[in-house]
């Protein structure tokens, strides 16, 4: 019981000492590099295996600069970019079939001097239509570089209540602005910057931008703002209010977690060149199948323009569909809430104590070690499920580190303590309840052990074997009890007066024998008068603290001299001691 107490208590302290050293490791930026790296690649892991029952919003699609609209602009018109006037066709052609909205995941930034009555064009079209949106960057160049612009108050985001504390994710120095007929002809203007995580993969977006202390609407979010018909927006415990029903939560730069829905193209793709050709057809079927009622991005899809993001379930995903996926996400109020850090320690800290129990409690190291790996599937799984089921990210990375340091620190105490028993029961088997003293099977081995070792290699050793003199008589005296209190003192004394290499045994009743190893003959009896006259001066206590005096009788033998068999050696040694029993005991006896 006091074993089973022990072992809890070592275990409370391992599991108690690995957190103490995690939390000591993640002072470390490394480690936190390590940890936070490893935990996105869970992250990816899980939505790659949540998209499969995700469904995109069927409202939002892409019209795609794609490759063959690059071809198609070649072949028509004999050079690239689009030029405005095209712009203005399509989009004029789409808006009669009346779209929910245009958004251009494009900069019109500078006007184009030779052909200013396709620019002019291009503005009323944005003038007249309230359901267009455009986009903007922001960066960080100085001003040394490029003079950074005022913008038209027009452009802020309202903010009623709250703010965001400055962070390099969301607060830019400096931005590039588009053609500024464009931006007298609108307020739709959103930002399109995308930041990428250390590993180039892109698993958040600034869902609001800070310029010159002023608020400024991403994209998407700009769109939503007008989808959910709200003009400004509160920034509420790390959450972005739009209204009652969207919140979107934030990470701690504060930027929003995108929760994906596919692959490239999961938002239906329709190639540009095709409403191009439609448009100068004047195709009306064509645009009312295609663009009614529908939020239609324009962005281009080819890799040869560089707007291709990886993200955690594409390596190719147009920057268009980034847009659009945040835009779904807005929506149907569809992000990602990354749980606290106090959350993840708990699930560990509960996590480990369970597997250490288990791992103690367990017998068998197969099943332990099977019990292992369905708790890391399952908690693998856990995770996935409440990723899809609450849009939680709880950490993986910290519980997998603290359930295998359990289990490995666990075993290997586990593995201690058996060595620890199977030590005391060995001694137990070896040692004399009463004195403390080797028994006697311990004695006979370790006799063979000394005669072996004398025979190989010439180790010489002695024997002293000791009876307390005239004990029947004490115990008829004093009491049973009195004589094993005495029997203990004699054997503290022969400990006492021995060396550690030597062997100390009660040989039976009240005799007792020590094997004074690489001792020879003369040194022996040194040893022997000398404990012979500690236990003659000794005053012994008795169980009524009576003191009294005890004798004993002892005789000596060496290996060699008195004999080459263990038994011979006992046996003059035996011998020995009866003479001196019979010379009047109280004394050493060495020769027969
Ligand atoms: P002597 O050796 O001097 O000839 O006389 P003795 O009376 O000691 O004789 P012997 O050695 O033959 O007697 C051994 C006695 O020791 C018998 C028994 O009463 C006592 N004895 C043996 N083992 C124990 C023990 O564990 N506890 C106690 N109290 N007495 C023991
Ligand atoms: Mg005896
Ligand atoms: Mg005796």
């Amino acid at each position: 019981m006091k074993n089973k107490k022990l072992t809890y208590a070592i275990y409370a302290i391992i599991i108690t000492l690995l957190f103490g050293l995690l939390f000591w490791l993640g002072h470390f930026a490394k480690f936190q590099e390590f940890i936070s790296k490893t935990e996105q690649n869970t992250f990816d892991l899980r939505q790659n295996l949540i998209v499969k029952n995700k469904k995109p919003n069927k409202d939002i699609i892409i019209l795609a600069a794609d490759d063959a609209t690059y071809e198609y602009i070649m072949d028509k018109y004999g050079s690239w970019p689009i030029t405005r006037q095209v712009w203005s066709d399509v989009v004029n052609s789409i808006e009669k079939v009346n779209p929910k909205y245009i958004i251009f995941d494009l900069l019109f930034i500078k006007s184009n001097l030779y052909d200013k009555k396709a620019d002019n064009n291009f503005v009323n079209t944005v003038k007249n239509n309230k359901n267009i949106f455009l986009s903007m960057n922001f960066d960080n160049y100085s001003d040394d570089i490029r003079q950074s612009k005022i913008l038209d108050d027009k452009l802020k985001l309202k903010v009623k209540k709250g703010n965001l504390e400055d962070n390099p994710y969301i607060t830019f120095v400096n931005c590039r602005t588009i053609m500024d007929e464009l931006i007298d002809a609108t307020k739709n203007i959103g930002i399109i910057n995308i930041t990428r995580d250390s590993d180039g993969i892109i698993r958040n977006t600034t869902p609001v931008f800070k310029y010159k202390g002023n608020y400024y609407p991403n994209l998407s979010f700009a769109v939503a703002m007008d989808i959910l018909d709200q003009d400004a927006i509160s920034f509420e415990d790390n959450k972005i209010i739009i209204d009652e029903k969207h919140k979107i939560p934030l990470d701690g730069t504060k930027r929003a977690i995108l929760n994906w829905y596919g692959k490239s193209k999961t938002f239906k793709h329709i190639p540009l060149w095709e409403a191009i050709k439609a448009s100068k057809e004047n195709n009306i079927k064509y645009f009312e199948e295609n663009f009614k009622n529908k939020i239609v991005y324009i962005g281009t899809t080819t890799t040869s323009l560089s707007d291709i993001k990886s993200v955690p379930t594409e390596s190719n995903l147009a920057g268009v569909e980034l847009h659009a996926t945040f835009l779904n996400n807005i929506l149907d109020n569809d992000f990602i809430k990354k749980a606290p850090a106090k959350i993840d320690v708990i699930i560990s800290i509960l996590l480990s104590f369970f597997v250490g129990y288990i791992v103690l409690k367990t017998a068998s190291v197969p099943k332990t070690i099977i019990f292992l790996i369905t708790t890391l599937i399952l908690y693998a799984l856990i995770s996935t499920l409440v990723m899809a089921k609450w849009n939680i990210w709880i950490s993986v990375v910290l519980p997998y580190i603290t359930i295998i340091s359990t289990f490995v620190l666990i075993y290997c105490e586990k593995y201690l303590m058996k060595s620890k028993d199977y030590e005391q029961t060995y001694k137990l088997a070896v040692t004399d309840g009463l004195t403390q003293l080797f028994n006697h099977r311990y004695f006979q081995e370790q006799m063979i052990n000394q005669v072996n070792n004398f025979e190989r290699y010439g180790n010489i050793f002695s024997l002293i074997l000791i009876d307390i003199d005239f004990f029947k008589k004490f115990n008829d005296t004093y009491g049973h009890q009195s004589g094993d209190c005495v029997l203990k003192q004699v054997a503290n004394i022969l400990k006492k007066n021995s060396r550690t290499s030597d062997v100390v045994c009660r040989y039976g009743g009240e005799e007792m024998v020590i094997i004074l190893t690489n001792t020879n003959k003369n040194e022996a009896i040194i040893t022997a008068e000398k404990i012979c006259n500690t236990v003659r001066n000794n005053k012994f206590t008795l169980v009524n603290n009576e003191k009294v005096n005890v004798t004993i009788s002892v005789g000596v033998a060496t290996v060699g001299q008195s004999g080459k068999k263990p038994q011979e050696i006992i046996e003059y040694a035996d011998k020995c001691l009866y003479k001196a029993k019979e010379s009047g005991r109280n004394q050493v006896v060495s020769e027969i």
